[in-house]
């Protein structure tokens, strides 16, 4: 790395929960009697001067809809770090899921950032209409990044891309089609904001997915991939592990610092 780039924070936001789920949807096929807990979350990446958000939450309608516990609007959450989501002017979106999409029209003046080949499946697929998929599908999200296209605020991504000096997305697919991550200069390497790449930071120890596998090929090579460009195992962080909310310096009531 050059002595010139940028060094950037990262921030795991807690949006909502803990939950308790059963352990085989969290680790494929696993521990079929056990329970975890996990979070939903967004992240902020901070530094030289940009804040770019991760992931848009889930709208308080959504949430209320779903009476998801531990809710808090990301607009709150953010706030307690001096974010006002009006500021935002960069929204990087992972995969559209509803728990990750759903919260993007909380971000008025935000470019989003999102793999064509995800934005294509779940908004032009007719593959995405099945049941499957419209379990984890979010109508809200897709029209509002539909509307979008066109747009200087839908920038579609084809594959491995830098977004800022330090900061780029790598494609990522297995969970779904076209996810990305995020890879980051931070002072302790090279981390890797993985999202839900992987669920609990288990399934990178065990090489095992979540059970929300689009494409379990894929997603071992993705592994391989990822792993390859990250700094320390250690630094690849996953979608909904509680350690993220636990296990870090706390900078803000469910706020931590991950790198
Ligand atoms: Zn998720």
């Amino acid at each position: 790395m050059s002595s010139t780039m940028p060094i950037y924070q990262i921030y795991a936001v807690k949006y909502a929960g803990p939950f308790i789920r059963p352990m085989a949807k969290v680790i494929w096929n696993t521990d079929w009697e056990k329970e975890i807990h996990i979070n939903y979350y967004l992240w902020v990446v901070k530094g030289n001067g940009e804040i770019v958000v991760i992931d848009g939450g889930m709208t308080p309608l959504l949430a209320q809809n779903m009476k998801l516990e531990g809710y808090v609007s990301p607009v709150e959450v953010l706030k307690r770090i001096g974010i006002e989501v009006s500021q935002i002017k960069r929204l990087i979106i992972t995969h559209m899921n509803f728990d990750h999409i759903n919260g993007v029209e909380l971000f008025p003046n935000a470019t989003f950032y999102v793999q064509e080949k995800e934005f294509n499946f779940w908004v032009k697929d007719p593959i995405a209409k099945k049941p499957p998929f419209l379990m984890m599908a979010d109508p809200v999200g897709n029209e509002h990044l539909a509307k979008l296209e066109g747009t200087k605020r839908l920038i579609l991504l084809d594959g491995d891309q830098e977004i800022l000096p330090g900061m780029e997305v790598l494609l990522a697919p297995g969970h779904t089609p076209g996810l990305q991550v995020v890879a980051v200069h931070t002072a302790k390497g090279k981390a890797i904001i993985g999202s839900d790449c992987a669920h609990i930071f288990a399934n990178y120890e065990k090489e095992i997915p979540s059970c929300f596998i689009n494409d379990m090929v894929a997603w071992m090579r993705t592994y391989e991939k990822i792993k390859s460009k990250v700094s320390s195992l250690d630094l690849l962080f996953p979608g909904h592990d509680m350690k993220m909310w636990t296990d870090y310096p706390k900078v803000a009531e469910d706020i931590t610092l991950l790198a």
